[in-house]
Parts: C-alpha cells; sequence; structure tokens
C-alpha cells in the first residue's frame, strides 16, 4: 500500500500539451477511478503514473517517494491493459510467473504467489491450460493475476474489463471490487463505463481535455456535479 501524488503534472506530445497541470492525492488504499471522454488524458495519465511515459512538468510521489524519474520497475506498481496480451505457448501458472522468473525470484516464492493469486481468482483448475483454452473472462483473470503476483503496493488499471461482454463485465466488477476488500491495495482506475465507475470508486477523478474538472465521491458528483459536463459523465438528471 502506498500514497500517490501528482503536482502540477504535464505532458507534452510534440508542441501539444495533453495533460494540462494536474493535482491529485490518492491515499494509501483508496480506490480512485478516472473518467472521461476518449482522448481526454486518462491512459497518458496512468502510464506516466506507471513510469511508461515520461512527465513533461510537475512532480509524482508514490509512497511519498519522488517518483518522478524513477525506473518503473522501482515504483512498486503493476498495471493492468484493456488489451491483455498473455503469452500464448505458456501455460497460465507459467504466464502468470514468467515477470517475477524473469526478475530472478526464488522458485519457491514463486509458486506460492502464484497459487495465491490463482486461489484469489478462482483460476486454480486452469493452471495447467494454454491462453487459447481460456475464456474471455479467465484471460483477463489472468492479467489481473499477472499483476497480483508482483505485490504492488499500487495497481493501475486501464479499461480492464472494457473487452469482455456485459455479463462478464458485472461479474468481474465485483471481483475487482471483492480483491480491493481483501488486499487493501490503492488503485487507480480507467473506465468510461459510468455504472463501473460508481460501484468501484472511493472517489471519481473527472478529467477533461487534459484537465481535472471536478474529484469527488460517487454521492458527491452524483448530488452535485460542477457543471453539465460533469452532470452528463456521472449521470446525475441536472
Ligand atoms: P484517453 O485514454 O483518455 O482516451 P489518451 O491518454 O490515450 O486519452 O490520449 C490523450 C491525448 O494524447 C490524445 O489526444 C492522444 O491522441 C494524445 N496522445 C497519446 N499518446 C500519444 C503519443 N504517444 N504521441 C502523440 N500523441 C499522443
Ligand atoms: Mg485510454
Amino acid at each position: 500500500m502506498a500514497d500517490v501524488s501528482l503536482s502540477g503534472i504535464r505532458k507534452t506530445f510534440g508542441n501539444i500539451e495533453v495533460i494540462k497541470g494536474v493535482d491529485l492525492n490518492v491515499a494509501s488504499g483508496e480506490f480512485v477511478v478516472f473518467v472521461g471522454p476518449s482522448g481526454c488524458g486518462k491512459s497518458t495519465l496512468l502510464r506516466m503514473i506507471a513510469g511508461l511515459e515520461d512527465v513533461s512538468a510537475g512532480k509524482l510521489a508514490i509512497g511519498g517517494t519522488d517518483m518522478t524519474d524513477e525506473d518503473p520497475a522501482k515504483r512498486g506498481i503493476a498495471m493492468v491493459f484493456q488489451t491483455y496480451a498473455l503469452y500464448p505457448h505458456m501455460t497460465v501458472k507459467e504466464n502468470m510467473g514468467f515477470a517475477l522468473r524473469f526478475a530472478g525470484m526464488d522458485k519457491r516464492e514463486i509458486e506460492s504467489r502464484v497459487d495465491e493469486a490463482a486461489r484469489m481468482l478462482e483460476l486454480e483448475a486452469l493452471l495447467d491450460r494454454k491462453p487459447k483454452a481460456l475464456s474471455g473472462g479467465q484471460r483477463q483473470r489472468v492479467a489481473i493475476g499477472r499483476a497480483i503476483v508482483r505485490h504492488p503496493d499500487v495497481f493501475l488499471f486501464d479499461e480492464p474489463l472494457s473487452n469482455l461482454d456485459a455479463e462478464l463485465r458485472v461479474h468481474m466488477r465485483a471481483e475487482l471490487s471483492a480483491l480491493h476488500d481483501r488486499l487493501k491495495t490503492t488503485m487507480i482506475y480507467v473506465t468510461h463505463d459510468q455504472v463501473e465507475a460508481m460501484t468501484l470508486a472511493d472517489r471519481i477523478v473527472v478529467l477533461r481535455q487534459g484537465k481535472v474538472e471536478q474529484i469527488g465521491t460517487p454521492l458527491e458528483l452524483y448530488n452535485e456535479p460542477a457543471n453539465t459536463f460533469v452532470a452528463g459523465f456521472i449521470g446525475s438528471p441536472s
């Protein structure tokens, strides 16, 4: 667990500024959801927190340590993407353990972490299968498992459920919520699904054209949207 603090974060691609000064404090153990229209900068912001994208200006701290220019591997972060490329030639177990093996972790420790994640995600019966023998939901659980085994301080999710059908999304949403209750890991989650945001979030951050439009609990945003843009996203009638 760790808190995440962004101060005056900016991102420029070429001469276009796509993140225009974002200030945000995510408390340790908090579940924060980013929403906003396509192209508003949700993924870019997440990628900067993960260290997959350089920060053009501003400061990023994780667990009180300045991480603005730190190596991604040293940030204590694991990220789950919308397109979860599993290694097709590896079993579920090997997929989940691969990054740990690559990092040189002890074999027994890897096995215990994979077992633990498999239990949490109900993947125990599927550990020896290859990805092509899994359903979409099962594959996405493996992708989440790959993140869990790393025991990160912070989880980042970029629209992890948007490739799943509606029924499965509802199911996975409940699983993610249970997972957060269980692990109490800090989570930053991007979605364009309003129901997902309302049900998962401790607080929602509404982004618009690279700026924070409003931050609040789902109830606060629902009851007191700052403007019609926020209201449109959160779905209150005003
Ligand atoms: P979102 O995830 O909210 O849909 P993104 O963070 O992907 O938005 O993109 C924000 C803006 O930054 C968009 O205008 C997008 O075209 C631009 N952008 C993202 N990545 C790059 C890149 N590598 N090079 C240039 N422009 C980019
Ligand atoms: Mg995106």
